[in-house]
């Protein structure tokens, strides 16, 4: 597990944190900021997506996942009988670095409480990483997407589990065979719902 959710500091209330986010200026990335971008969705969702960090489109919504990309990750919810409304979205930093560069360590470090407290807050059963970046960072591995996609990994002291799957950028991208691995991971993360919820795996 990542050292992002090793910390024993208590997390402060939701509308707290939040607040703190929307007029941080923590890191440099504040500097080229439209909006930051929280985080969107059920606040008690069982099931948590974490990308990597807003685009354009979403530095100036201010909602994480509404380009393209976003599209295609809410067809994918829908494919298994969710909709967006069902879940929580966020990603490892809240503002857009520019021109869609990786956040860089420091960014990332000083990010990292709100991811956490939003991971704390919701308290899902499967939390879905998507592309190798958030994967990297939230699992604390040098393994890339490609090869640990699709597997459940232990999570939250075993409450919860992480299913690291592609970026939809990726599929976007054309990346091969990309969206068949995504719905079958999608798939993957439903019947690991249902197994915390106590249901029948069938
Ligand atoms: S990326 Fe995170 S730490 Fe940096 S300014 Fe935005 S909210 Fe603050």
């Amino acid at each position: 597990m990542s050292d992002l959710f090793v910390s024993s500091e208590p997390v402060p209330p939701w509308d707290e944190v939040m607040a703190d986010a929307m007029g941080c200026t923590r890191c440099r990335l504040s500097e080229g900021r439209t909006n930051v971008v929280w985080g969107v969705g059920r606040r008690d969702a069982d099931l948590m997506f974490v990308g990597e960090g807003p685009g354009h489109d979403e530095d100036v919504k201010g909602e994480p996942f509404v380009g393209r990309a976003g599209q295609l990750l809410t067809r994918l919810i829908e494919g298994i009988g969710l909709s967006r409304d069902d879940v929580y979205i966020a990603n490892v930093v809240k503002c857009r670095p520019p021109n869609n560069r990786d956040p860089q360590p420091d960014e990332i470090e000083a990010c990292s409480p709100f991811l956490r407290a939003q991971v704390a807050h919701v308290g899902p059963k499967v939390l879905m990483t998507l592309g190798n970046f958030a994967t990297k960072q939230l699992l604390g591995t040098t393994e890339g997407i490609t090869k640990i996609r699709g597997r459940e990994f232990p999570f939250r002291d075993g409450d919860a589990v992480l299913i690291p799957t592609f970026h939809p950028a990726a599929v976007l991208r054309g990346r091969g065979d990309a969206l068949a691995h995504m719905r079958a991971d999608f798939v993957l993360a439903k019947r690991a719902m249902r197994r915390h919820a106590g249901a029948s795996d069938a």
